[in-house]
């Protein structure tokens, strides 16, 4: 299986489509999912092309991960979540659907259930303020 750079967060990596930023480095960037499962849940990629995990240059997981914790500790202050759920989907049989190598950072609370995964479209008003609350976390 090849990389097809055409995929969607290629086009976000390029500025071709757009998205909820919450933040950005050399190496990765870090947006809201549009189809979010919990209040919060957002996606950390690699710029380096791989398709999931199993093609990644191991030099990029490095800044890839310190990414993931850097972004759930904000969601989980901005969310005054109990917990975070980390999630990484490998090949379709595995339940990926986007194949550009992404982190799911999912803020988790007891009682509070999971929507389905690339279940419904969120309003983009409330994506652009969970964003908000995310970036102002990361700058606390
Ligand atoms: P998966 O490949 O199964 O790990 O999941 C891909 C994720 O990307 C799903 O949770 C989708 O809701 C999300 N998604 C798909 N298109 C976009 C987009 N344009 N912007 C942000 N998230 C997206």
């Amino acid at each position: 299986m090849s990389y097809d750079t055409n995929n969607i967060f290629a086009k976000i990596l390029r500025g071709e489509i757009p998205c909820h930023k919450v933040y950005e480095d050399e190496h990765t960037l870090a947006f809201m999912d549009v189809m979010p499962q919990a209040d919060g849940h957002t996606l950390v990629i690699p710029k380096a092309p791989s398709r999931n995990l199993l093609d990644a240059d191991p030099a990029a997981l490095g800044a890839l991960m310190a990414t993931v914790q850097k972004v759930a500790r904000a969601t989980r202050q901005a969310f005054g979540a109990e917990g975070v759920l980390i999630q990484q989907f490998n090949e379709p049989a595995a339940g990926q659907t986007v194949f550009h190598l992404h982190v799911h950072i999912l803020p988790r609370s007891t009682g509070v259930a999971l929507k389905p995964h690339s279940g419904k479209m969120a309003d983009h008003a409330l994506l652009a303020q969970h964003a908000e609350k995310i970036r102002h976390a990361l700058e606390a």
